[in-house]
């Protein structure tokens, strides 16, 4: 081990049932699987697809990609400050170097992430091994340890199996929000016969379902379990959120008493609500939505575990 379990995850995570007339009303169930309250600063399915990476590293210098606002880029920096391990952020956007952080990025370096902004075609060509060697050169880590942007490789993809495996037993329908659609291939790895996943991407350009069938492949060697992707609710692109999806959050937060992050999880219940109203469950089918993360900034937490 690294020191991971150590940190006292809350694993399996919560499961907590909601009433929702917008639900109740087509007969069905809706379950919130909090992964959100896994660990106060690894939130969420970053958790689960860090903990497998960060168990591999072994202690090398960790080196991962985002861009300025990345939820990836935050966890793994705290996973460095909780773990002693050193990280390197590479950040897309050559712009922003000599500039003041931004708080997502301004968070990063406090957990000792060292950030290393490249230009956007450095960025795009990331994965080239030419550019790859480049990039670990210039930050002086050529034997780190890379996971790449998003933290999805076939390591996370496994660790989010368990993901599926500890809603089995709960629901029928899982929804979860995709940015690179990692997190749902493990899920739908995980869950058993007769149960499914629906993801919600929210980013523009519908390659995702190749690119998860791509993660499955690289993670189990085919496809696992039974999933699809409806990709009505991405609200123009990541990190869009018109007027009317934030109203949406906060109408649920104050129904529920549930902080609501906006650039995923707000795509996802709302996508999820759509659904409902549509007729596209069956009465009877219980659906859990799984709250990957929390806002950001998030308020100072008080909570003590
Ligand atoms: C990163 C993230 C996701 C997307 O996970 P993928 O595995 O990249 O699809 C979903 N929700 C939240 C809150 C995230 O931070």
């Amino acid at each position: 081990m690294t020191g991971l379990d150590t940190l006292r995850p809350r694993l399996p995570s919560p499961v907590q049932e909601l009433s929702d007339p917008r639900f109740a009303r087509h007969g069905l169930g809706l379950l919130l699987k909090r992964d959100d309250l896994i660990h106060p600063d690894l939130v969420g399915n970053k958790w689960r697809k860090l903990a497998p990476n960060l168990q591999a590293a072994a202690g090398r210098t960790l080196v991962t990609f985002g861009g300025a606002y990345s939820n990836h880029l935050r966890a793994t920096a705290a996973a460095g400050r909780l773990l002693g391990l050193p990280t390197v952020g590479v950040v897309r956007g050559q712009e922003l170097a000599g500039r003041p952080l931004n708080p997502s990025l301004a968070r990063c370096a406090a957990d000792g992430m060292r950030l290393h902004f490249v230009d956007r075609s450095t960025y795009r060509r990331k994965t080239e091994p030419d550019t790859l060697a480049r990039v670990l050169d210039a930050v002086g880590a050529p034997e780190a340890y890379v996971v790449p942007e998003g933290g999805s490789n076939a390591a996370a993809v496994r660790g989010c199996r368990a993901l599926g495996e500890e809603l089995g037993g709960h629901a029928d329908v899982v929804g979860i929000a995709c940015g690179t659609g990692g997190t749902l291939a493990g899920l739908a790895a995980g869950l058993p016969p007769g149960r499914r996943a629906l993801g919600i991407p929210v980013l523009k350009g519908g390659f995702l379902t190749a690119e998860t069938r791509r993660l499955q492949e690289e993670a189990f060697g085919g496809p696992r379990g039974s999933w699809h992707l409806d990709d009505r609710f991405h609200f123009g692109g990541y990190a869009r959120v018109p007027a009317a999806l934030d109203a949406f959050a906060e109408d649920f937060e104050q129904r529920h008493g549930v902080p609501v992050e906006r650039l995923y999880v707000a795509k996802l219940l709302y996508g999820l609500v759509a659904l409902a109203e549509e007729g596209a469950f069956a009465r009877g089918t219980t659906v859990a939505a799984v709250v990957t993360g929390r806002p950001f900034p998030q308020a100072p937490s008080t909570a003590s575990r």
